[in-house]
């Protein structure tokens, strides 16, 4: 049950992270895809101001009305003008102007394509937003842009400087927002914003699971941990059994003598201090890769590799045997008590299963204990 536990939250935890990266990888993929969608857009809309401007600005060339509107700046012939301009003033071309640079360097109208309401009469000063912009189409004598785009839309305001015998006569200034690109971002904006409130919420829950499965992780740990000694316990022998080349290995059945004795006289703490106290010693005699379970109350099992020789495994069971023996442990200042164990080991190394084996080497531990105790028994083939 625990394994398939286990098993279900890897797979849970795989297929969660595969979900994100995927996720991460189709966002990233995405955005890329609506840079590149944009980019592409305001390429195209450069591209068309530049061909318009060039249409405007020649046919301005062959039109009397601009010449004398040079020389004569009246209302009448402004108009002619604008009444030209007009013509390209729509839902994208929203303002085509014409500017001129006065004596006193204001920026003043030369013509407005506007629509009549909305437009401004010649020689009313114009306020740039971005005078510098003007100053470079009047100082690099070329064609010159402004573009911001974002996700509300693309504005372009290109100016064209209208050119007579090498100077900068006037500037024509075309205004451009694009329905195209607006188009675009109604549609892909709240796409990407659905991805990205997505993504927040599939990296929430990927950090639910992965705080779910440590605290899960750290209890099944902790169900498998004896608390008096923090040796494993039976829980963990149940997992063990599960687990291949488990029934190769050595156990050894251990047993406190007389352990009755010292709860009944010295009372149950002293009896823990006992109890902790052995497995302390067994700790320091086996090594990473042994097991060491408290099997019962004062019964532990120890299981050791089989790579391990017979006169090994003796040697270890009687370096445990000893150090618990040989020197008392300390119960409180007053108190030190002297205990001894009995060990069984079944040294068969018939591949039998486990269980099967732990009986045998507790049936030895029983004849340790008939043959008077604080001794080992071993079982051999
Ligand atoms: P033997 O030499 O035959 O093993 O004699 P024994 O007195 O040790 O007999 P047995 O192994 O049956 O005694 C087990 C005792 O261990 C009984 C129980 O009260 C005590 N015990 C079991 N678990 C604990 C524990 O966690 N703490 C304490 N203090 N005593 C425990
Ligand atoms: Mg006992
Ligand atoms: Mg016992």
């Amino acid at each position: 049950m625990k394994n398939f536990l286990f098993q279900s939250r890897t797979l849970f935890f795989g297929i969660s992270l595969i979900t994100l990266l995927g996720g991460m990888g189709l966002y990233i993929n995405f955005m890329h895809l609506i840079d590149k969608n944009n980019e592409a857009i305001r390429h195209i809309e450069i591209e068309r101001a530049h061909r318009v401007s060039q249409t405007i600005v020649s046919k301005l060339h062959e039109n009397t009305f601009y010449n004398l509107l040079q020389s004569y700046k009246t209302q009448d012939i402004s108009d002619r003008i604008s009444t030209l301009l007009s013509y390209y003033c729509n839902h994208e071309f929203k303002y085509v102007y014409i500017l001129y640079k006065d004596a006193k360097g204001d920026y003043r109208y030369l013509a407005d394509g506007s629509v009549e309401s909305d437009r401004s009469n010649v020689n009313q000063k114009f306020i740039p937003t971005a005078p510098l912009l003007l100053q470079k189409a009047l100082d690099e004598k070329e064609d010159v842009y402004d573009l911001v785009s974002n996700a509300d839309g693309l504005w372009l305001t290109y100016l064209s400087p209208i050119m007579n015998k090498g100077v900068v006569e006037s500037i024509l200034v075309l205004d451009i927002s694009t329905q195209e690109y607006e188009a675009f971002s109604n549609i892909v904006i709240p796409l990407s914003r659905s991805l990205n409130l997505f993504l927040v919420v599939l990296c929430g829950l990927f950090l639910v699971i992965i705080i779910q499965g440590g605290m899960f992780y750290k209890q099944v740990k902790r169900s498998m941990v004896d608390s008096l000694t923090k040796l494993h316990n039976r829980h963990y022998l149940n997992y063990l059994l599960s687990q291949r080349n488990i029934d190769t290995m050595i156990p050894l059945v251990i047993d406190i003598d007389h352990f009755k004795n010292v709860n009944d006289t010295y009372g149950h703490i002293a009896g823990d201090k006992v109890i902790s106290y052995v497995a302390r010693q067994m700790m320091f005699a086996t090594r990473i890769g042994d097991h060491i379970i408290r099997f019962g109350g004062e019964e532990f099992l120890i299981l050791l590799s089989d790579s391990k020789s017979d006169n090994d495994i003796i040697q270890i069971a009687e370096r445990i045997r000893e150090s618990i023996g040989n020197k008392p442990v300390r119960i409180d200042d007053t108190l030190n008590l002297t205990v001894t164990i009995s060990i069984g080991i079944n040294l068969s190394r018939k591949n039998i299963p486990l269980m099967e084996s732990i009986k045998k080497a507790d049936e030895m531990l029983y004849e340790a204990k008939e043959n008077g105790r604080n001794r080992i028994e071993v079982f051999k083939d």
